[in-house]
């Protein structure tokens, strides 16, 4: 059976319900540009299906596992990053600021990026 959630942002995107600058699509996943890009290349990858995080993804998901992460490269094709390199972020849970519960990879290029993650907080969400 389909998960889906009526409530969620990123199923309406993903049935079309509500407009995204669509990036690539298969029968698995939609990749689109982040609404609020932190970077020159911003885009979000998700699943089809209503998982809310990392963490509920369970053996039984594994083909959707792979598509994600199979789709970051068509991806960072499609956005002109794949030569010079992108950062493929899941942000899971309250330390990790995830705000929207479905899953997705932010996948971000186009500019060097600094390591680790957490020495700048650019993006502080809940917290305007
Ligand atoms: P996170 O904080 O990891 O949960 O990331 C959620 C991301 O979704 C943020 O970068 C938002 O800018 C982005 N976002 C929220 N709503 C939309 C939308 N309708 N279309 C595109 N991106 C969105
Ligand atoms: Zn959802």
């Amino acid at each position: 059976m389909t998960r889906h959630d009526p409530e969620c942002i990123f199923c309406k995107i993903a049935a079309g319900q509500i407009p995204a600058k669509l990036i690539y699509r298969n029968d698995h996943v939609v990749a689109f540009h982040d609404l609020n890009p932190t970077a020159p290349v911003h885009a979000l990858i998700i699943p089809l299906e209503h998982i809310a995080s990392l963490s509920d993804l369970t053996a039984g998901d594994s083909e959707i596992a792979a598509e994600i992460l199979l789709a970051a490269r068509v991806v960072a094709e499609k956005t002109g990053v794949l030569e010079s390199g992108y950062r493929l972020v899941f942000n899971n849970g309250a330390d990790a600021l995830q705000s929207v519960g479905h899953i997705h990879a932010h996948l971000i290029g186009g500019k060097t990026m600094g390591w680790p993650p957490f020495a700048g907080r650019e993006v502080a969400h809940g917290e305007e």
